[in-house]
């Protein structure tokens, strides 16, 4: 039953209170007009950008004006439909739209950071379009929502992971190889670059595992983690943001126990406002607008 109700959430559209902004940077037409001198035959030419992949459309309360951008990647979706449950009723994708849905609703009622969010329905996005909404928005924050599942029945319980060169462990090392396994990777740059690049992404990777650990504060004792739950590994997604990035894995599909858990509203809004409040008080210490 609990389910029947999350699956009606899918289908609404997202109205939330607030202001909705499309960034004019995103998506337009361009009209070039050539020689229009006079007597001479006007040359037009029309130039039709299309769409981005993936959204730019912010989310805010009238009162956040100016503030932080903070990205909601709500993961996998359409053709990927990510893990499914013990029960078999539940599908990875449409529980990560319906958790971010729901803290993008709590951050934009609180009204201390905008929000944007990658997918806000069921479609397919490649890993370096999510990426390049926080790069277009100049997020302060990436936040990516999955939910696990693994070969043991009985491994349950949220998890952060923040990015690293290195693996924690050879589970997240593992569990980062598939979720880096979606195509549209980028080409590295050349030796410059590369350094450059190094640079700006140590303090990236030290500003996510700040992130991870306000994460994991907020979220113990409200919610069911896993034994030591902020761990790393090299994930695709977070590497390219160019922002502070975590990817949440809200517990285990696999896990009949977790199922339950994931299933319950009032157990998901416990989970969203602990992710709420971490993401607000991480803001907050950066200061960064
Ligand atoms: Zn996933």
């Amino acid at each position: 039953m609990a389910w029947l109700g999350m699956r009606n959430e899918v289908g609404k559209s997202g109205a939330i209170a607030g202001v909705a902004v499309t960034a004019v940077a995103a998506a337009g037409i361009v009209f070039a007009l050539v020689g229009r001198s006079s007597g001479a035959a006007a040359q037009a030419s029309l130039t039709v950008n299309l769409p981005p992949p993936a959204s730019d459309r912010i989310y805010a309360s009238p009162f956040a004006r100016g503030r932080p951008i903070v990205v909601i990647d709500a993961g996998h979706g359409g053709r990927d439909p990510g893990a499914t449950s013990v029960s078999g009723q539940v599908r990875e994708k449409d529980l990560a739209l319906i958790l971010s849905r729901a803290l993008r609703d709590e951050l934009v009622k609180r009204g201390r950071v905008r929000v944007a969010m990658t997918r806000d329905e069921d479609r397919y996005l490649l890993l370096d379009d999510r990426a390049a909404v926080a790069r277009r928005l100049n997020a302060a924050l990436f936040v990516s929502i999955h939910v696990d599942s693994a070969p043991n029945p009985l491994a349950r319980g949220a998890s952060v992971y923040s990015l690293s060169d290195v693996a924690s462990d050879a589970e997240a090392a593992h569990l980062a190889l598939r979720e880096n396994s979606e195509a549209g990777r980028s080409a590295t740059g050349g030796a410059v670059d590369t350094m450059l690049a190094d640079l700006a992404m140590r303090s990236q990777m030290s500003a996510s595992a700040d992130l991870a650990s306000r994460l994991v504060n907020k979220a113990a004792g409200r919610v069911e983690l896993r034994p030591n739950p902020h761990r790393f590994a090299a994930f695709h997604v977070l590497r390219r943001t160019e922002a502070p990035a975590v990817l949440f894995e809200a517990g285990y599909l696999s896990n009949a126990d977790d199922e339950l858990l994931l299933r319950d509203p009032a157990e998901r809004a416990k989970m969203v406002l602990a992710l709420a409040q971490a993401i607000e008080a991480d803001v907050a210490s950066h200061a960064r607008h």
